[in-house]
């Protein structure tokens, strides 16, 4: 009955589906790339000193004072900057307006971030996806030899196997790509070690940052993202997002982000932790058998040689630790574990080890 009501374009909808959120139990929780560390404490401040009267009024549609913080944590102009509720807005954004299906399919790698094919279905652009190299790693030379396409959209480091490309490899395969394709590159997770290209977006008008408060800055609950780019980017993005919404970031959401991209000093503290959690991590479990990927990211994607993917993952969720599976053809064997805090890490190496595990 009710589908009779339901749009053509909305019944052939897939959706992403996002990493399990349970509220059945308490779970060390490695599945999401959330960051383990509380935000900033001025953060915190912004919270309890908050007047809720300033709620009656509507925010700043430009997010003025956020790209001025932003900006000048980049030394850029807040002309160069967007934001948005989240980056996955910005790449919804971004999809709409940079891509047309009457230029050809959207490029892509082969194992990414999972909801660029879902913005493809809804914005229904044809996409094609490049294989990664034997080593999991993205091949950017691949992208220079198909002529017929709109553009490009990688996440550097790539999600999920954590591999980052330096900068100065992304300058030279933007010094041959072509000047009328945009290149978006989605920088969510270049905090833990990665380099940012945001050195760049002067150089190459085609060039497309985006950026989370989620990862780095542990707000993911705040769902604040940004875009950097030259100004005609961002004024289309502000475009497109006034024919959608124009308030999409909340004004204590936006008081928030400030103080949060502010506080440069304690965000760098937390990611140095990670990182450090992270190298010891791969370490053990290197020591362990395992293969891991090299992770640049605040997660690692790792299998141990003989045993499926998701027979690991169903048994750590059986001991109350939460990692990531996907069960897609060349990467079903591995698993993807967020970095916990030393504690978790612990816990979570002592409960692999103390697993019973059947070869296949
Ligand atoms: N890009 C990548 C590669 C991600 O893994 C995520 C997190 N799921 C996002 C973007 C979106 O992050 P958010 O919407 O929380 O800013």
């Amino acid at each position: 009955m009710i589908s009779v009501l339901v749009s053509s374009r909305a019944a052939s909808l897939t959706p992403y589906t996002p990493g399990e959120q349970p509220r059945n139990r308490e779970y060390i929780k490695l599945n999401t790339n959330e960051n383990p560390y509380p935000p900033a404490p001025a953060a915190a401040k912004v919270i309890a000193d908050y007047k809720a009267d300033d709620l009656r009024l509507y925010p700043d549609p430009q997010f003025r004072h956020l790209r001025e913080a932003i900006a000048g944590s980049y030394n850029l102009k807040p002309e160069e900057v967007f934001a948005g509720n989240g980056s996955d807005e910005i790449l919804s954004f971004a999809f709409y307006a940079f891509f047309d299906s009457s230029r050809g399919p959207v490029l892509f790698p082969e194992h990414t971030y999972s909801f660029y094919p879902v913005y493809c279905g809804f914005y229904e652009l044809p996409f094609q996806i490049l294989p990664l190299r034997s080593d999991f790693s993205i091949d950017l030379s691949s992208y220079l030899g198909i002529e017929n396409h709109t553009g490009m959209v990688f996440p550097n480091p790539n999600a999920p196997t954590g591999i980052g490309i330096d900068p100065k490899d992304i300058r030279s395969f933007l010094d041959r790509y072509r000047s009328d394709r945009i290149c978006i590159i989605d920088e969510a997770y270049i905090d833990f070690g990665g380099r940012s290209c945001a050195g760049l977006i002067r150089e190459y008008d085609n060039l497309l940052l985006i950026h989370t408060l989620s990862k780095s800055r542990s707000l993911a609950g705040l769902r604040v993202g940004y875009a950097l780019g030259n100004p005609d980017l961002i004024q289309t993005l502000f475009t497109v997002k006034d024919s959608f919404n124009s308030y999409p970031i909340n004004r204590l959401s936006h008081d928030i982000a400030v103080t949060a991209m502010k506080d440069r000093d304690y965000s760098s503290k937390t990611q140095q932790k990670i990182i450090a959690t992270r190298d010891s991590t791969v370490k053990t479990l290197t020591g362990l058998g395992w293969e891991v990927l090299p992770s640049m990211a605040n997660f690692i994607f790792a299998r141990l040689p003989g045993i499926s993917g998701e027979q690991i993952y169903l048994s750590l969720k059986e001991r109350g630790i939460l990692v990531r599976h996907f069960n897609h053809p060349g990467i079903s064997d591995f698993i993807r574990i967020t970095i916990g805090t030393e504690s978790d890490m612990e816990i979570f190496i002592h409960t692999l080890k103390d697993l019973r595990l059947s070869r296949r």
